[in-house]
């Protein structure tokens, strides 16, 4: 055999992919063919402004001069954690305790990845609980 099984590659044929999850959040954020709204209330002088570094549409709102993203004002935003990344640890967590320990995620992930800083991802699984409480992720 010439090269190596990484298992975070095995993971990358079961879920979904970076596009794909971007795809979802913004069904989530705008909804189904819903149209993209600044939170000064304009949905028609909204233009888009390239990409995050994570692969979100950027938005600049004409009237107030504003910038947004799909990810603005949802748990994905302000992470350093990939798209990706944040949909496997969800799929985890919500797992209801059937699911891997954070402690087995944080290893995992930072093993992965170049994320040095735990905090980073037990941050995004604190996220991930608040949004179970309020409603926001149905497990
Ligand atoms: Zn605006």
């Amino acid at each position: 055999m010439v090269g190596k099984i990484f298992v975070w590659d095995l993971k990358k044929l079961f879920f979904p992919s970076r596009d794909e999850c971007l795809a979802y959040i913004r069904e989530l954020k705008w909804g189904k063919g819903g149209k993209v709204r600044c939170i000064c209330g304009e949905e028609k002088k909204i233009v888009r402004r390239g990409k995050t570094t994570k692969g979100a549409q950027r938005y600049q709102c004409k009237a107030c001069r504003r910038y947004f993203n799909d990810l603005s004002g949802t748990i994905f935003a302000h992470s350093k954690l990939g798209i990706e990344q944040m949909f496997y640890i969800i799929y985890e967590v919500g797992l209801n305790g059937k699911g891997k320990w954070p402690y087995e995620l944080v290893s995992e992930i930072s093993l992965q990845t170049k994320i040095k800083s735990y905090d980073d991802i037990m941050n995004f699984i604190n996220k991930i609980d608040k949004a179970i409480d309020r409603g926001e992720i149905i497990v």
